[in-house]
């Protein structure tokens, strides 16, 4: 039984970190529509430990992932675990937008800092480095793939108003999360991200921990 639940909104272009503790649930909802959020996970113990695209996708064998699906480390330990999905749509290939994403394919001359930077900033609290994001898993992100040619586009999220993914957690982490800054990747608008925390333990523990 959920002993605590709190609501959170991440604002158009903005970022936030969190601590989740073994058995709490994440819920990223997508309030609007059509807005990528980009996630990423570290050991709370040790931040050396961190999510990886590329075993979890070795392991699934798959690069779409869904509901009962594991998201691992780069040690092959499960940090989250998908337990709900109302889009089954989402990307694990793409590293965060960036200032460098929006020079280089934008053409802008005075970028944004993008999820990238939006997460540095969110992370450093915590003792991690710019160095240390590796590719997010990116809720909502819909990147079709050419399966011939492996070539792929970023397409309009599939996401509608309310629609959401829900994570459990499996180790203590440390979480970063964004509402992200790429035209492209949120059907052509920026808009917030809501989430929501639903503790697995006693009532007393408190709601910034
Ligand atoms: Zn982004």
């Amino acid at each position: 039984m959920a002993a605590e639940c709190r609501h959170r909104e991440i604002p158009p272009r903005s970022g936030t970190a969190f601590t989740l503790a073994k058995g709490d649930r994440l819920s990223v909802i997508d309030p609007c529509g059509e807005q990528v959020a980009d996630l990423l996970a570290y050991n709370r113990h040790d931040v050396g430990e961190v999510i990886s695209s590329g075993r979890t996708l070795d392991y699934a064998s798959r690069i779409y992932l869904t509901t009962g699906d594991p998201l691992y480390s780069n040690r092959s330990n499960v940090l989250l675990r998908i337990v709900e999905d109302t889009v089954g749509r989402h990307d694990f290939l793409l590293t965060p937008c960036s200032a460098d994403t929006f020079r280089i394919i934008y053409g802008d001359a005075d970028p944004h800092r993008g999820c990238f930077g939006n997460l540095a900033a969110a992370l450093a609290p915590f003792g991690i480095g710019p160095d240390a994001i590796p590719v997010a898993f990116n809720c909502f992100m819909n990147v079709p793939i050419d399966a011939a040619t492996g070539a792929f586009t970023v397409e309009p999220p599939l996401s509608r108003a309310g629609d959401r993914i829900v994570f459990e957690a499996e180790m203590d982490l440390i979480i970063g999360l964004t509402a992200c800054s790429a035209l492209q990747s949120n059907g052509g608008s920026f808009k917030p991200i809501h989430y929501e925390i639903t503790r697995s333990g006693s009532a007393s523990l408190p709601s910034n921990f």
